[in-house]
């Protein structure tokens, strides 16, 4: 029986966790799931404990599977939590269900999934397969490789912030990273978007009292859902070029509600980047980016009141501008920022600055060992906006050439230069669904062609002789046998002429008969004319 396909996936956030769920209900692959913080089936979105940070996309669509919509509301309903498609489940429960589903999909397959708690830090190509190497110099044999590393760590947003010291979180999802904030202190907050919104949301729910400052180039802050959604719109016609479907988006958001144009266009992100060229998609991230991530992903209703009442009590503060100088003071830190449009700079005292700029965007700043490799050996390149892997339309990465890697994948996240939109669970586990089907095939196509090598090595030829390969065997080792005891006899007879005279002779006589004459029906005839 020819081995099964194995499939190594790195990262088990909920991209990698997903697809080895999905892989583990198909036969025939084998999955080895590597993970660098010993916790499966998390990540970084997923690995909070904060019960105040919730889902920012309703419960009814984040199901792990698109086939089985309903699974995660089964889910909470099992487990006596509010089971509510249209409310939004704290991400830390949503955490605890990536990780039960995982662990029923492997109780039902044990022998398939395994899960190795190291840090991968190259992948190397083979004959028909890949090598992962682990950090403790340990290697994983693979058929294939998934790339699934997901969210990149922050990086800080003006240099030299280092300098402030402890005055200065450069990861507010370290462990205990908030733990040095008193519960009067003021804090400065770089960013204003999703991560901004989970550290006051963290800060609040333990008890702190202060005011906070989010600073951010636009200084805009990421909108909430609605709490009562309203019927779709007719379709938006995505065919048409970016600048008229823009004047078009602008008219339907006057004539009806911006929330609405946004849920429209969102089921035509991934065919509108797909059709932009290089030069369009750098302009939306220059322009359009900021005000697509405020409206495009949005908070739950009840966080959005939150924020609001929190900016009513003038606890939290929103400033465009731009960092220009920063100093420690006996008190913490003094920032002084360029307000956006003014000419004089601002400036703001703090007990700490807090670096809320999320995900890194851009991947060749990545400190992971593993994309570095990838890069330094040209086995990967990132996309043109350097906002992800360059993959083609299957996932496959693309080396330095542009050539695709033919066993070495990418998913989630990092696959966000070619299709944007693939983020959210949503979107994402679409992506893992194809992935699954793709990664099926080709482990079809594999056994085939493992068991045509072992056809051809085992069976081809008792088969053409009629015979089974243990009939086949038996007939073999019988003549083997047979030809060794002649040739001794041979042997003995050439030293001793006298002794064996016909046994050689007798034996090749029998031998032929019984090899040929029965399966042509030929009968021998010797030398001196007797039928042998
Ligand atoms: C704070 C936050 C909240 C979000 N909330 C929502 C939401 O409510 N709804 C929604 O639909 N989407 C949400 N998202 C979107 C989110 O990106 C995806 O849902 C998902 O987290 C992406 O999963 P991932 O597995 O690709 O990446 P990640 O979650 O980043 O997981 C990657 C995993 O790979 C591991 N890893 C990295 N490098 C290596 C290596 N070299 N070797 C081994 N392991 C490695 C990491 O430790 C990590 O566990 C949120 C995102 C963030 C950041």
């Amino acid at each position: 029986v020819p081995a099964a396909f194995r499939v190594a996936i790195v990262g088990a956030g909920f991209s990698g966790s997903a697809l080895a769920m999905q892989l583990l209900k198909r036969p025939g692959v084998d999955i080895i799931l590597i993970e660098k913080s010993g916790v499966f089936g998390r990540g970084l979105a997923y690995g909070t404990t904060c019960p105040a940070h919730l889902l920012n996309v309703r419960s009814g669509n984040m199901s792990l599977f698109p086939s089985d919509g309903g699974h995660f509301i089964r889910w909470l309903a099992a487990r006596g939590h509010d089971p509510d498609p249209e409310g939004y489940a704290p991400r830390a429960l949503y955490g605890a269900y990536l990780q039960d589903s995982l662990a029923e999909a492997e109780a039902a397959a044990p022998e398939r999934l395994h899960r190795v708690s190291r840090g991968a830090v190259a992948i190397e190509p083979t004959t028909g397969g890949v090598v992962v190497r682990l950090e403790d110099g340990s290697r994983v044999e693979a058929d294939a490789a998934v790339l699934a590393t997901g969210n990149l760590p922050p990086v800080d947003p003006a240099r030299g912030l280092q300098r402030l010291g402890d005055r200065y979180l450069p990861d507010p999802w370290a462990e205990r990273a908030l733990s040095r904030i008193g519960d009067d202190d003021p804090v400065a907050l770089i960013g204003s978007g999703l991560t901004t919104i989970d550290v006051v949301l963290a800060l609040v729910h333990r008890g702190w009292r202060g005011r906070a400052v989010a600073l951010s180039r636009r200084g805009l802050l990421p909108r909430p859902h609605a709490r009562v959604r309203k019927p779709a719109l007719g379709a938006l016609p995505p065919e048409q070029r970016p600048s008229e479907l823009l004047r078009m988006i602008r008219r339907r958001a006057k004539d009806t509600s911006w929330v609405e144009v946004m849920d429209q266009l969102r089921l035509h992100g991934q065919a509108l980047w797909l059709r932009a060229d290089a030069a369009e998609r750098g302009r939306f991230l220059r322009h359009g980016r900021a005000w697509w991530d405020v409206h495009r992903h949005r908070t739950a209703p009840d966080v959005g009141e939150t924020i609001e009442r929190l900016e009513r009590e003038g606890r939290l503060t929103v400033a465009a501008g731009r960092i220009a100088s920063f100093d420690r003071t006996a008190e913490g830190v003094a920032l002084v920022y360029r307000p956006r449009g003014a000419a004089e700079p601002a400036r703001l005292e703090a007990a700490a600055v807090i670096n809320c700029t999320g995900p890194a965007f851009d991947l060749t700043q990545a400190v992971d060992p593993l994309l570095r490799d990838l890069f330094a050996r040209g086995a990967a390149r990132p996309d043109p906006l350097r906002c992800s892997l360059d993959v083609d339309e299957h996932g496959r990465v693309l080396d330095l050439a542009g050539v695709a890697q033919p066993r070495l994948f990418a998913l989630g996240p990092l696959t966000r230069g070619r299709l944007w939109e693939i983020v959210a669970v949503p979107d994402i586990r679409l992506q893992v669904s194809a992935m699954t089907d793709m990664l099926h095939e080709e482990a079809r196509a594999e056994d085939q062609r493992r068991q045509g090598a072992l056809d051809s090595l085992f069976l081809r030829h008792p088969r053409a002789v009629g015979e089974t390969y243990g009939q086949h065997m038996k007939v073999a080792f019988g003549v083997g046998a047979q030809l060794t005891l002649a040739g001794l006899a041979c042997f003995a007879h050439g030293l001793v002429p006298a002794a064996f005279e016909k046994t050689g002779s007798n034996a090749i006589k029998r031998l032929h008969h019984r090899l040929f004459g029965r399966h042509a029906g030929l009968t021998l005839t010797g030398r001196d004319g007797d039928a042998i």
